[in-house]
């Protein structure tokens, strides 16, 4: 393709704001939750301001000024506006029904509470591509947040009978059967964060056999979707699921490389002796 015709569609990458101003992080994308894929990112600010990440329309809105005799939503007071390319969510909003039409990114359309199923004050936002009403990872559109930590790769384990077994590099382990392997990591973009990773690879013998990426869930047949996995293919409790693992007698070597947000890395290389007994 000729590159001068790329050039324009490059120039227009732009990235839109945050919802709230000097806000800090507190869940990621697609991070572990016990029961389901968290589909967008918590923050918290000190003035609870939310704003519209561009300028847009209000598409539809829950408050419970409007149904004060219906429960709280899920997602407690919210609103969904819309804009050129996609849709923005912003739930936990607090009571105050400012129905306003036009959405302009220096108007605050409310602040953010403690409403629906929610522990704590926070705002919950995600982003809507209308098209397939997939469920865009936020990090991928908006203004990059300074990230200098790499991710860390803390955990390497089995679930035997639901029982989690931390193995350490160089382990002999007995296998009845090929057993995935369970991976913890997470992300931090300060110190103690416990954030979902962008993407997460690992190698079984140089063979690549995982490959995520953390950009988009899909609703497909009524299932949600990550690069192509449900929930339970993803997870197994708090750890990442490798499954799908052909085992060797002797000597398995592993690479994992977990990735954030920023492009940070870590590798992670260890083996594992496995005593087949299969
Ligand atoms: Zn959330």
């Amino acid at each position: 393709m000729n590159k001068f015709l790329l050039l324009p569609a490059l120039l227009c990458i732009s990235y839109f704001a945050w919802p709230v101003k000097s806000g800090r992080v507190t869940s990621s994308f697609a991070e572990f939750r016990p029961d389901h894929l968290h589909d967008g990112v918590d923050m918290i600010s000190s003035s609870y301001d939310v704003f519209p990440v561009e300028d847009g329309e209000l598409l539809y809105m829950w408050n419970k000024d409007l149904f004060p005799f219906d429960d709280y939503t899920g997602s407690g007071n919210y609103k969904f506006i819309s804009h050129s390319a996609f849709i923005s969510q912003y739930l936990h909003l607090d009571d105050s029904s400012n129905s306003a039409k036009k959405a302009v990114t220096s108007e605050p359309i409310g602040k953010y509470a403690n409403t629906g199923r929610s522990f704590g004050n926070h705002i919950h936002f995600c982003i809507i591509q209308p098209k397939d009403w997939s469920s865009i990872n936020p990090f991928t559109m908006a203004q990059p947040i300074e990230d200098k930590r790499q991710p860390v790769i803390s955990d390497i384990a089995f679930d035997i009978d639901g029982k989690i077994m931390i193995v350490k590099d160089k382990t002999t382990v007995r296998l009845t059967k090929d057993r995935p392997l369970l991976i913890k990591a997470f992300d931090e973009i300060n110190k103690g964060d416990r954030h979902g990773l962008y993407a997460l690879k690992v190698y079984h013998n140089s063979k690549i056999i995982l490959d995520i990426k953390f950009d988009k869930i899909v609703s497909k047949d009524g299932q949600l979707l990550l690069s192509g996995r449900k929930f339970e293919n993803i997870f197994n409790s708090s750890f990442y699921l490798v499954s799908g693992i052909k085992w060797n007698n002797g000597e398995n070597s592993f690479s994992v490389r977990a990735l954030d947000y920023s492009g940070n890395e870590t590798v992670k290389d260890f083996t594992l002796i496995a005593n087949k007994e299969f």
